[in-house]
């Protein structure tokens, strides 16, 4: 056996909210042979699997998680037949200045979005009206249970807001994703990423967060359980193509700074719980319980998180 299998691994250094308790096996695996006995490996043990990205958009229990989890660690980015071919564990803001210096242009909206590029795909993360399923052309993937090596296609991904197949089914690790792109101006590709990552920083907390912990809205959502709230001339000035960022709504309803221990709602953004003062994922996921409940309560609106739980 040549993959290295860890025990009882903390895994709150490994997410970006900065807490959770340890997995109960941890293996890094940087070829399809190394999934395949990372696979065999849990199969043996009959524990459940999963797959850790680069833990931005994740809440793991205090508890952590007693099974085996598997992070890709395949980090090339290469070129074929003009497009880029990235590894499952490339981090997707390397990705968007390794394009940059390629010549590719079309990535830039993904400038200063934590995680991997394997995280992105399976989350359909996206940014400024952009998302990942624009670019994607193609998925390699590795079944869970049989081992399965198999190419999909975009239109095969199932790529919906924040979603895709794989997140859907949950029985796939997305092993590489080809993209496709445009030419473009390294200088001119770099300056609008950054452009993107200033306006990012200057209005996103600096505090260990997982990002927007909730979904946005769909016009038509709210529609159909609050009619009332859409008419609201604030909240059609707010909506944007049909949805409605749920930060805003979070925002009328005074959320920010509830707090529970040390979790507290960002005073930056209100659709930002961060880990103000070493939080435990309970605090967290409390506040969230509260933020939910307020919201059905005072707008009948259902918030859905947008965060993977784990290990709950
Ligand atoms: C400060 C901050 C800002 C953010 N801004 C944005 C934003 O603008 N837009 C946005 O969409 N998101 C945003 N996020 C959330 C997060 O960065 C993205 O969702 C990111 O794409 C998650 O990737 P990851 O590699 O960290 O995945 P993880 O958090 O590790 O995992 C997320 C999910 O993907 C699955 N997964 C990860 N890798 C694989 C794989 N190789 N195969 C199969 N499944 C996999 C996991 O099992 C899990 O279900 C932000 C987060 C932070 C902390």
């Amino acid at each position: 056996m040549s993959i290295k299998i860890q025990e009882q691994v903390p895994l709150a250094g490994l997410t970006s909210f900065q807490v959770g308790g340890p997995a109960r096996y941890l293996v890094e695996v940087s070829t399809p042979d190394e999934v395949d006995e990372a696979l065999q490996f849990a199969k043996e043990k009959a524990l459940p699997i999963f797959i850790l990205g680069g833990g931005s958009n994740l809440l793991v229990s205090d508890n952590g998680f007693t099974g085996v989890v598997i992070k890709p660690i395949a980090r090339e980015v290469k070129i074929e037949n003009n497009q880029i071919v990235a590894g499952a564990g490339v981090a997707l803001v390397k990705l968007v200045l390794a394009a940059a210096e390629h010549g590719f242009s079309g990535l830039e909206w993904a400038m200063g979005i934590p995680g991997t590029i394997g995280g992105a795909v399976c989350g359909n993360a996206g940014a400024y009206g952009s998302s990942i399923d624009k670019n994607v052309s193609r998925v390699t993937a590795i079944n869970l249970v049989s081992g399965e090596i198999k190419d999909f296609l975009v239109g095969e991904c199932g790529f919906a807001y924040r979603s895709s197949f794989f997140k859907q089914t949950g029985e796939w690790l997305i092993w590489q994703a080809v993209l496709n792109l445009q030419p473009g101006k390294p200088e001119e590709i770099k300056a609008l990423g950054k452009k993107y990552l200033d306006d990012r920083m200057s209005h996103q907390p600096k505090l260990p967060s997982a990002g927007c912990f909730f979904k946005n809205f769909t016009m038509e959502q709210l529609t159909a359980t609050n009619p009332e709230l859409v008419k609201q001339e604030a909240v059609q000035g707010a909506s944007k193509g049909g949805k409605l960022g749920c930060g805003f709504l979070l925002e009328r309803l005074g959320v920010k700074g509830m707090h529970v221990g040390g979790a507290t709602v960002s005073p930056l953004h209100a659709n930002f719980i961060v880990n103000e003062n070493h939080a435990t994922a309970e605090d967290i996921k409390t506040l969230a319980e509260e933020i939910k409940a307020k919201a059905q309560k005072e707008l009948s609106v259902t918030l859905a998180e947008e965060v993977r739980m784990v290990g709950f």
